[in-house]
């Protein structure tokens, strides 16, 4: 642990500095998320944390219906990173019922109500 902070303070430090940050077991060798003191795979506690390529590809996606006034239907969607884990979050720059599973994903930082979060648009063909 770095300063006594959390695995989670560490992520979000990163989104922070418009980073993803994941966290990867230095025992097995395999990335896990969300941030953890242990490896989930092999219990290890040697975790060491490198920037994500960003890519991925949906794994699920749902639309959720919203009021027009309310800012209408947005997507719900889980990501499979690169890396091997899974991000819940949101297909940006496209409508929502256009995300389609196994489509090609880059991840991107934006504020989400005040706090950097991960979100997704399409990746460039
Ligand atoms: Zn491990």
């Amino acid at each position: 642990m770095l300063d006594g902070k959390g695995p989670d303070a560490i992520f979000r430090n990163g989104l922070v500095n418009q980073e993803i940050l994941l966290p990867k077991c230095d025992g097995c060798g395999r990335y896990h998320f969300f941030p953890r003191v242990m490896c989930p795979h092999c219990h290890g506690d040697a975790i060491s944390w490198h920037r994500a390529s960003g890519k991925g590809r949906v794994h699920t996606t749902t639309v959720v219906r919203r009021k027009p006034e309310r800012g209408g239907d947005y997507n719900v969607c889980m990501v499979e990173l690169e890396e091997g884990v899974r991000m819940m979050s949101r297909v940006d720059g496209i409508a929502p019922d256009g995300v389609k599973i196994d489509m090609a994903v880059t991840a991107f930082v934006a504020d989400a109500d005040g706090t950097p979060a991960v979100f997704f648009k399409p990746s460039e063909v």
